[in-house]
């Protein structure tokens, strides 16, 4: 893919979005997007940094220490979430690149987080993450736990819990899992909502996220 492809998927993206949420009677700009840039390099990345696009979604820690740093430096007001899984060991790097943390998902992790933001006086966003099809091999707390893990999260370690997350089973309609979603985060007073990908966007702001992930429609297929 060219990278004078991927500004323009990228300018096509921002404009299915702005319909999706125009759709919806929702307000302009309304839901955000997260550019997921994971297994694309500076090359793809820096062009749709310089059409002006701020926010982008990674999944590895270790391969965003490899491209981000330079980047981070070079543009000072990226804003990188962390969309993977995080492990405790890797709290303390997660705090210091990403600005926000999506993949919220147990105590051990929760602690971690809080420790290392305490530790680094760099207190980022949260968002925690539902397993909304309660896969097995996914990450995310049980959707009948989520409250009482937003509580814990928010009032005993006083994280930032700003929203919810899901990656809905791949081989499902995704709109009750969004539903699903949307109603938890009402239960626990979030209004964050971070659901959808390329498959599933506008559908998505149609349940009502504020914040979709979009990596392939952008950078194309991964390998
Ligand atoms: C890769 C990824 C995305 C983006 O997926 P696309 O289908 O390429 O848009 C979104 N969310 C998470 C958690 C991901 O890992």
């Amino acid at each position: 893919m060219t990278k004078a492809n991927t500004v323009s998927r990228y300018n096509d993206v921002c404009a299915q979005i702005e319909a999706a949420v125009q759709a919806t009677g929702r307000e302009s700009g309304s839901a955000q997007l997260v550019a997921v840039s994971k297994t694309y390099f500076e090359d793809d990345i820096e062009p749709v940094i310089e059409a002006g696009h701020r926010v982008f979604g990674e999944n590895r820690i270790q391969e965003s220490q490899q491209k981000w740093p330079a980047l981070k430096d070079k543009y000072s007001d990226i804003e990188l979430h962390l969309i993977g899984p995080l492990q405790s060991n890797k709290a303390g790097e997660a705090v210091a690149l990403f600005d926000v943390i999506e993949t919220v998902d147990r105590e051990k992790i929760a602690n971690a987080l809080a420790g290392e933001m305490r530790k680094q006086d760099r207190y980022l966003d949260v968002y925690v993450q539902v397993n909304t099809g309660m896969e097995e091999q996914k990450a995310g707390i049980a959707p009948q736990q989520t409250s009482s893990f937003v509580s814990f999260c928010r009032d005993d370690l006083k994280l930032n819990v700003i929203g919810l997350m899901c990656i809905p089973p791949a081989d499902e309609n995704p709109g009750p899992h969004f539903a699903l979603l949307r109603k938890l985060a009402r239960e626990n007073n979030l209004d964050k909502l971070s659901m959808g990908m390329s498959g599933d966007f506008e559908t998505a702001i149609e349940f009502g996220a504020t914040s979709v992930r979009v990596g392939s429609a952008i950078f194309g297929s991964r390998a």
